[in-house]
């Protein structure tokens, strides 16, 4: 990271403090960028990214908030807003639940898969449009939706709820894209496949990538790195004619 890269503004990373948020939130940094480093409970490992970004010269903050509560969005950009303008938003955060066939899902994780994942994702946009768009004075930006591979597997008899939410995330993706693109604004999406974070713990099968890994061209899980520079080409200048593109990023999976 070059404390000397030109100032890029201000980008903001849901779920910035672990997996590939953290990536991300590092990686953009180094991309010189200041950085909003929003958490929903893991204050330890938010600070550590925010330590890690200012160490090598750049603005960063972790915001605690949980982006399902539109109070916690405003809270969050508030926070994004004290650092200065909002360039980037990478819509990140997001959970999976046990593994179950729907017949045997409550209600409240339906309503949990679909608010953190989808709402939530919406809440920040509209955030973010109402800084960035140029028709609103802004001076545009690049918003990244991070989805999956799952849309496109269904993930039966495991996430069918997290796939369908992904998919959701990928029409949100093309139509949002559509919709600013005359605005300054890039909206445009990752799907990766198997990665190794610590969201198969979450879900109750830690070794996931382990089990899965022969059905996985490549062979091997990926990394949050490998992810990261998806987005960090998307929020880039480099990506300057990709709008509502959503690109896979899954070892061929
Ligand atoms: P992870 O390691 O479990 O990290 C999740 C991150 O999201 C953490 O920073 C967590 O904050 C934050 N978070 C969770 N709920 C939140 C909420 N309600 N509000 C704000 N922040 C919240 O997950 P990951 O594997 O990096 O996944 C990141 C994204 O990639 C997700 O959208 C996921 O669906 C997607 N994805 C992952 C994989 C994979 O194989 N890993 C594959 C495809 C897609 P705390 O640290 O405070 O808990």
């Amino acid at each position: 990271m070059s404390a000397g890269a030109a100032n890029k503004g201000v980008a903001l990373i849901t779920g910035g403090s672990r997996g590939i948020g953290r990536a991300c939130a590092l990686g953009l940094a180094e991309d010189g960028f200041d950085v909003v480093v929003n958490y929903v409970g893991n204050k330890g490992a938010a600070d550590e990214v925010v330590a890690a970004i200012t160490a090598k010269g750049r603005k960063a903050v972790a915001v605690q908030g949980d982006v399902s509560v539109e109070a916690d969005v405003a809270a969050i950009f508030a926070a994004a807003d004290k650092l200065g303008t909002l360039k980037a938003l990478v819509n990140n955060a997001g959970v999976v639940d046990i593994a179950q066939p729907v017949v045997e899902m409550s209600t409240a994780r339906f309503r949990r898969m679909f608010d953190i994942n989808v709402m939530g994702s919406f809440f920040c946009a509209r955030e973010a449009i109402k800084r960035m768009s140029t028709r609103l004075g802004g001076t545009g930006g690049a918003i990244v939706n991070m989805s999956s591979i799952a849309p496109r597997l269904g993930a039966p008899g495991q996430y069918v709820d997290y796939a369908a939410a992904k998919g959701a995330i990928d029409a949100f993706t093309l139509g949002l894209g559509r919709e600013v693109a005359n605005e300054g604004i890039r909206v445009n999406g990752v799907q990766p496949g198997l990665i190794e974070t610590d969201i198969h713990a979450s879900g109750g099968i830690p070794d996931r990538i382990e089990q899965l890994k022969s059905s996985i061209p490549i062979k091997r899980g990926g990394t949050a790195d490998e992810i990261a520079e998806a987005v960090r080409w998307l929020v880039s200048d480099k990506a300057s004619y990709a709008v509502g593109s959503l690109i896979t990023v899954s070892g061929g999976r």
